[in-house]
């Protein structure tokens, strides 16, 4: 079966532009998704900068439309989609790992076709159903939102098996935001945040977190849960983290990320805890995550519009007016 499909195709400098293309039957191995939510994410404006010879879009929520030979995926499978095309066969896939494969070459949105568009063709093993009770527009905050903020949570949990009675959130965007409202789940007694940008702050407080105070003396924090990207933000981590404490690097940037040498960081004994997305071995468990805190993140992050509205969602968003732009598809059911 072929199918028409409008696409959006970044061309660098900000500009957008939409082809309508006609898709060939479905490769083997491969589901068509209808792309029903597609959420913007802060990463692609880097996309939307240089612009990209595939068509980006990497939060995505769909149903499958059509499959390819060696699919047992029904038609009609409501789905999130994992980005990285994990082999499956290597020994950390075979662990339940997919996020640490070893022959990890594309992500779907970076390397390969992504969810700006009505439909994207995407390995079967990328589809993660989704429970009948969770709604896609809530589903698809299980990837870049709650599925790696849990990730870094559990990864961190292992340093301190016990928790901690207080937590520093820095940056908070819809991944901070993220850990803010999953980080109870994790043992975190109170979260602390701040944010230089008093809406981004307020909507951090409205979901529980306390604005922080004055983060200029040292040994303040247990965990600190880095997700701006800024150095001065990285710096800031550095020096807040109480010695046995842990950092957590999470914010992606174009500046290099670095540990001067200072003697601060010489004399403090602490984790610094890195990680990226998540295994599909924990979607069951953040299931229970999104059923308990996504309509609350939902309500407060997402903004819907349509794919032909996608430049200007995206204008707003860099502008910081909007959170999370989802495309909403208007056959979504
Ligand atoms: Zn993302
Ligand atoms: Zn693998």
């Amino acid at each position: 079966m072929t199918t028409t499909s409008v696409r959006a195709r970044f061309l660098g400098d900000g500009r957008i532009d939409f082809e309508r293309a006609t898709l060939g039957p479905v490769a083997n191995g491969q589901v068509r998704v209808r792309v029903d939510v597609c959420a913007l994410c802060g990463s692609d404006k880097r996309l939307l900068r240089s612009g990209s010879p595939v068509v980006p879009g990497h939060e995505i929520a769909g149903t499958v439309v059509d499959v390819g030979a060696d699919v047992t995926v029904p038609v009609g499978t409501r789905g999130i989609v994992y980005i990285p095309v994990f082999c499956g066969t290597c020994r950390r896939c075979a662990a339940g790992r997919t996020n640490q494969c070893l022959h990890l070459r594309e992500l779907i949105g970076w390397q390969r076709d992504g969810g700006f568009a009505e439909h994207v063709d995407v390995p079967a093993r990328c589809l993660l159903p989704v429970p009948d009770d969770v709604p896609l527009d809530t589903a698809v905050l299980g990837l870049d939102t709650v599925g790696t903020a849990a990730h870094a949570l559990r990864l961190w949990q292992r340093t301190q098996p016990d928790g901690v009675d207080r937590a520093l959130v820095i940056g908070a965007g819809p991944l901070g935001l993220g850990v803010v409202a999953v980080a109870g789940a994790f043992g975190v007694g109170e979260v602390d945040a701040f944010d230089p940008h008093e809406g981004r702050l307020a909507t951090a407080v409205d979901l529980g977190a306390r604005a922080a105070g004055d983060l200029a003396a040292e040994n303040q924090y247990d965990l600190v849960v880095e997700v701006s990207g800024a150095a001065a933000a990285r710096e800031t981590a550095q020096r807040v983290v109480a010695p046995g404490g842990a950092v957590i690097a999470l914010g992606e940037s174009d500046e290099p990320y670095t540990m001067p040498a200072t003697p601060r960081w010489r004399r403090t004994d602490c984790y610094t805890v890195r990680s990226f997305y998540f295994p599909t071995s924990e979607v069951e468990a953040n299931w229970d995550l999104l059923r308990d805190h996504g309509a609350a993140l939902r309500d407060r992050l997402t903004v819907p519009v349509t794919l032909a509205e996608l430049p200007d969602a995206f204008a707003r968003f860099v502008a910081g007016d909007y959170f999370k732009p989802c495309i909403v598809s208007e056959d979504a059911p």
